[in-house]
C-alpha cells in the first residue's frame, strides 16, 4: 500500500510526497505534531498538516534566515529567536563564535521534543551552552524586553493559529523596542505567488515601514514551500542590507554554507516586479 502526504499550497493546488513511514505523531496543546521519513526529502516535520522542515532542502531556509543579517552585522553578539523549534536556526547562529547569547522562545514544548528525537540534524545545537530555551508565546515574551537584542528572528509558523500574533502591529512595535540602536529584525514572510497570504504579507511589510527606518524583502527558492518561492521580511534601525554588507568580513570567518554567498546576498534582494507591486498594495 502506497502512503502519500498532501498539503493544499493553495485551494486548487496540492503538493504530495510519498512516505517511508510514520516516526512521531501527537497533538500537543497548540498544533498536531508528525514527524514522517520520506523518499524524496528525507525525514520531514508537518505541522497542523504543514510542512515546516525537511532534511533535504532545510538548509536554504536556514542559511537565508541566519547568514543574510549576519553579513551585515558580524558584530552581533545577543539574538533573539521566536519559533524555531526544529533547532536549525539555532544550529546556524551557533556557527558564529563571536555570538555570545540566543534566547530562543518556542511556544510548543512538543516540537523541540520530537526534532530532539527525529531530527537531530536541525536540532543539534539546542544544548550550546549559549543557548536559552523558553517555551511561551514570543508575543508576550517580547513584551518583557527593551534594548537588550542585536538581532531577533522571527522563524515562526504561517500567521494563523499559535503564529498569528507574530505578524501584528503590537508584536513589531515591541521588537523594535527589544532591539538596540543598531537592531536588525528578520522573519519568514511567506510567498506571494498564491492568494493565501498576500494582502496580510502587504499588511506586514506596511506595519514594518511604519516602524523602522530600514525595510526591505529578500527571497529563496524552496522547494517544499507553497510554490517554492519563498520571501524573508528585514528591517532595521540602522543598516542597509546591501550597502552595509561586509562581505569580505563575512568570507574571512569562513563559516561554509551549502546556498548563501555574499553573492547571492546582493541578488536576493533584487524582486519580481510583480512581488514589488503585490507588497506595495497597502502602502
Ligand atoms: N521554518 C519553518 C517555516 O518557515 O515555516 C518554521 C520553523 S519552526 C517549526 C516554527 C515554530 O514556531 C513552531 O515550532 C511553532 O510551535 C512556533 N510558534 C508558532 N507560534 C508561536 C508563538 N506565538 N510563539 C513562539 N513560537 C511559536
Amino acid at each position: 500500500m502506497e502512503l502519500w502526504f498532501s498539503e493544499f499550497h493553495s485551494k486548487y493546488a496540492k503538493f504530495s510526497i510519498k512516505v517511508k513511514e510514520e516516526l512521531y505523531n501527537k497533538k500537543s496543546d497548540f498544533q498536531h505534531v508528525v514527524i514522517m521519513d520520506t523518499f524524496e526529502f528525507g525525514r520531514v516535520l508537518v505541522l497542523d498538516g504543514f510542512l515546516m522542515v525537511t532534511e533535504k532542502d532545510e538548509f536554504i531556509y536556514h542559511d537565508m534566515i541566519v547568514h543574510v543579517p549576519m553579513a551585515v552585522n558580524p558584530d552581533v553578539k545577543r539574538v533573539l529567536v521566536i519559533g524555531a523549534g526544529d533547532g536549525g536556526t539555532i544550529r546556524e547562529l551557533c556557527r558564529y563564535p563571536t555570538i555570545e547569547h540566543i534566547d530562543m522562545v518556542e511556544i510548543d514544548p512538543m516540537v523541540v521534543e520530537a526534532c530532539r528525537q527525529h531530527l537531530p540534524r536541525t536540532a543539534c545545537s539546542l544544548d550550546d551552552p549559549r543557548v536559552n530555551i523558553y517555551f511561551e508565546d514570543g508575543l508576550k515574551y517580547v513584551r518583557r524586553k527593551q534594548n537588550e537584542y542585536d538581532l531577533i528572528l522571527v522563524d515562526s509558523t504561517d500567521p494563523f493559529g499559535p503564529g498569528e500574533g507574530l505578524f501584528t502591529r503590537e508584536f513589531y512595535g515591541n521588537c523594535y523596542k527589544a532591539l538596540n540602536d543598531r537592531g536588525i529584525l528578520v522573519n519568514q514572510h511567506e510567498s506571494t505567488f498564491y492568494d493565501e497570504y498576500v494582502d496580510k504579507m502587504s499588511h506586514v511589510q506596511h506595519m514594518l515601514k511604519e516602524i523602522f527606518p530600514k525595510v526591505n524583502v529578500y527571497q529563496a527558492h524552496i522547494p517544499t514551500y507553497p510554490s517554492g518561492h519563498w520571501l524573508f521580511g528585514y528591517a532595521s534601525k540602522h543598516f542597509d542590507p546591501i550597502k552595509d554588507l561586509q562581505a569580505d568580513r563575512w568570507n574571512g570567518l569562513g563559516i561554509k554554507t551549502k546556498y548563501y554567498n555574499t553573492e547571492l546576498h546582493l541578488g536576493c534582494f533584487a524582486l519580481p516586479n510583480y512581488v514589488k507591486e503585490l507588497l506595495s498594495r497597502n502602502e
